[in-house]
């Protein structure tokens, strides 16, 4: 007894955290190196992905996982006729291109809104688990996102030191399904050509 409050007095002096998370395989390793150190809640924002029946099958995948661990965790409605306005322009843009910064703002940008309505001064994102995002463009849109809400955005790439392959080794163990294509329907066209 005496040892489960002592740990959640540690839980409860830990500073907070808003992870923005794209997808489970992507959230599970990045939870685990920061849920360490931060009390983490996983928040699902993305309303990039198309059609909406993969939306639907990435976002349930990460809600069965946080409940089977009991990690906190937030999902957002599904705005993707918003999303589409926002990048109009970029439609042709390549995958790492300009496309995908408004992608990153977006979603960031959503984030921080959230972490300061919900009193949470950190927060960070999973996308840079992929080596097909360019993470110095996520921080980018992380700080920017940031400055506007006066909030901390934690420069993590979560790739680096193995990452990418703890990745991969967490997602062969939980048989995560593995998506084929970024998330919009702009990058499922780039693989069909
Ligand atoms: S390719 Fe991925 S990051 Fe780029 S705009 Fe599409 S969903 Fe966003």
């Amino acid at each position: 007894m005496q040892k489960k409050e002592s740990k959640e007095k540690v839980e409860n002096e830990k500073e907070k955290l808003l992870l923005h998370a794209c997808c489970a395989v992507c959230a599970a390793h990045p939870f685990d190196l920061l849920n360490e150190n931060f009390d983490t809640t996983i928040y699902f924002f993305n309303p990039n992905i198309y059609p909406e029946k993969e939306y639907l099958i990435r976002r349930d995948e990460l809600i069965n996982y946080c409940e089977q661990n009991e990690y906190k965790y937030i999902v957002e409605e599904y705005e993707h006729d918003r999303w589409l306005e926002y990048i109009k322009g970029f439609e042709s843009e390549p995958e790492k291109g300009a496309r995908c910064d408004k992608c990153f703002d977006f979603r960031l940008l959503k984030t921080a809104q959230k972490a300061n309505s919900l009193g949470i001064k950190n927060f960070t994102t999973t996308l840079t688990v992929s080596p097909h995002k360019i993470s110095k463009n996520v921080f980018a849109s992380g700080q920017k996102a940031a400055q506007l809400y006066g909030l901390n955005f934690l420069e993590y790439d979560f790739k680096k030191q193995d990452g990418f392959l703890k990745t991969m080794q967490i997602a062969k163990k939980n048989a995560f399904y593995r998506q084929q294509y970024c998330g919009c329907e702009f990058s499922i066209r780039k693989i069909e050509n």
